[in-house]
């Protein structure tokens, strides 16, 4: 039986090359570039609760770093150190090893070292830290929105939330749209690049974690505001428009989506959509903040639609 040091050293122990100290030591050292704050935040992925305790361990890797670098996103940081606490029940290192491989790959791609974390027996559970940086003042905020101000997301919406109900046996999907779907819920991509763009165009921002009506909400009620959505603009994932009416709500309730819903000046919408594109991530328009009165939802034609129930919240 290899020992919780064994596996600390085989799995979750790399050089490090920006930390002072990395892993191994009672704490990391890191030294922050002066001039940045600290962007800091913390969310963990339960067995049972967040994912099928059978989901692909590469996979299950790559979540548990991508949606904590989901919200370094929203804040429009660059993230840099992360620490990872692991509760497992038993010590599968061919298990460890996939995981380590998701997590520690999606760590590379964006640049962040692995400095830190616990390791115990104990019901499945994922920890992370997350640790980035932000030039002092400037993070995206969600408290920042303001009057006129343009409401965007990125990328499109629904498609985690139709891969969570065809896992679960509600929906049936063709192989392609399924596989797609899949991915979005199992894999998602934090649109870091996008975040950053930001920076300096955006008023207010969240990543979309809890279905856009949920996280909208976060923004409007931190900014004191109000929204019209106009329902047709919203981005949807492309197995949608094909699923029956009741199935379309997952683009306004769905979670696990990942995509950032920002607002901006309507001065800046070239700046916004040459942001997006540089960023490699799509960018819509789907409304306009309001001066207070939660969020209007409306057609075309501006008739007003009955807003759908609200996103996932695990004490509602
Ligand atoms: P302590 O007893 O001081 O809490 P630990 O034995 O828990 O130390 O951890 C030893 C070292 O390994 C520490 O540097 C800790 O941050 C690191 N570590 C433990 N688990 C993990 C993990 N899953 N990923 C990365 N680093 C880890
Ligand atoms: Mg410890």
């Amino acid at each position: 039986m290899p020992s919780e040091f064994d596996l600390i050293a085989r799995y979750f122990t790399r050089p490090s090359r920006t930390a002072v100290l990395g892993v191994g030591d009672d704490a990391a050292l890191l030294r922050t570039t002066p001039g940045m704050e600290l962007a800091i935040s913390a969310d963990m992925l339960v067995a049972g609760q967040h994912f099928f305790p059978d989901t692909d361990p590469e996979r299950l890797g790559h979540k548990a770093l991508a949606v904590n670098l989901s919200d370094l996103a929203a804040m429009g940081a660059v993230p840099k150190w992360a620490l990872l606490s692991l509760a497992l029940p038993e010590a599968d290192e061919t298990w460890l090893a996939a995981f380590a491989r998701g997590f520690l790959g999606l760590a590379e791609h964006h640049g962040v070292e692995l400095i830190g974390g616990d390791t115990t027996r104990g019901p499945l559970n994922l920890s992370v830290t997350i640790l980035g940086e932000v030039e002092a003042g400037r993070a995206l905020r969600r408290d920042a929105a303001q009057d006129s101000d343009d409401i965007w997301v990125s990328g499109t919406l629904g498609g985690a939330a139709l891969g969570l109900r065809h896992l679960r046996g509600e929906i049936e999907l063709p192989p392609e749209m399924a596989a797609a779907c899949r991915a979005r819920l199992e894999a998602p991509q934090p649109r870091l690049a996008l975040g950053r763009a930001l920076i300096g165009l955006a008023h207010a921002a969240i990543d979309v974690s809890d279905g856009l009506l949920a996280d909208l909400g976060h923004i409007l009620e931190c900014s004191g505001k109000g929204a019209i959505i106009e329902s047709g603009r919203i981005p949807l994932a492309a197995a949608l428009p094909t699923q029956p009416e009741w199935l379309r709500s997952c683009a306004l309730s769905g979670g696990d989506d990942y995509e950032l819903c920002f607002t901006a000046p309507t001065a800046l919408r070239p700046q916004v959509e040459a942001a997006a594109a540089a960023a490699g991530t799509p960018a819509t328009r789907i409304g306009t903040i309001t001066s207070s009165g939660g969020i209007l939802l409306v057609d075309e034609t501006g008739k007003r639609i009955p807003v759908p129930p609200s996103g996932f919240d695990h004490f509602g």
